[in-house]
């Protein structure tokens, strides 16, 4: 999944790319891909610098923070990146990255790993905390049923644990009478 920065001859170029499910290596990712990606962006260079502006499709598997079910993420999203080359990431050269460092990567040699790229794209487009529905109802704490799909009917009666050993302390105000 490299781009060969060599075969890009003028100031700018539009590359399109599909890769299949098992062409994104995704093993050891928080996620799995489940639709072909689609990938399509114009390249803008400048001397050793290479802007691309684009657009990534596909759609994601993740883990249900709640009821921990998979489920489907879709990805629809738009980027635009400067690229440098490796040697300009050693410090000392501040000023060129600028204010908006965010957006700046680094290639090496003479192409762009797009694999890496994706990666950190769909990383950005991942929730803090997955979850399959705004109000999944999670997974029983007492029986562990999932409570989207069944009604299991365990008393759904939560108790802070930090408080459970004051409820001792409060037992019998009466015997502390003199
Ligand atoms: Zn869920
Ligand atoms: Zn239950």
């Amino acid at each position: 999944m490299l781009l060969d920065l060599t075969r890009i001859q003028g100031p700018r170029a539009h590359v399109e790319r599909a890769y299949g499910l098992d062409q994104f290596d995704a093993r050891g990712d928080d996620f799995r891909v489940v639709e072909p990606i689609g990938l399509v962006f114009d390249v803008e260079k400048k001397a050793d610098v290479f802007r691309l502006v684009g657009r990534v499709t596909t759609a994601l598997e993740l883990g249900c923070s709640r009821c921990l079910e998979p489920f489907r993420l879709p990805v629809n999203s738009a980027f635009d990146l400067r690229y440098l080359p490796q040697a300009t990431n050693r410090g000392g050269e501040e000023d060129e990255v600028g204010e908006d460092a965010l957006d700046v990567a680094f290639y090496e040699g003479e192409a762009i790993d797009l694999g890496q790229m994706l990666r950190e794209q769909f990383y950005l487009v991942l929730p803090m905390k997955p979850l399959c529905r705004l109000d999944c109802r999670g997974i029983c704490p007492v029986c562990g049923a999932n409570r989207n799909t069944v009604e299991c009917g365990c008393e759904a009666k939560w108790e802070d644990p930090r408080l459970a050993p004051l409820k001792g302390l409060r037992g019998h105000p009466d015997d502390r009478e003199p």
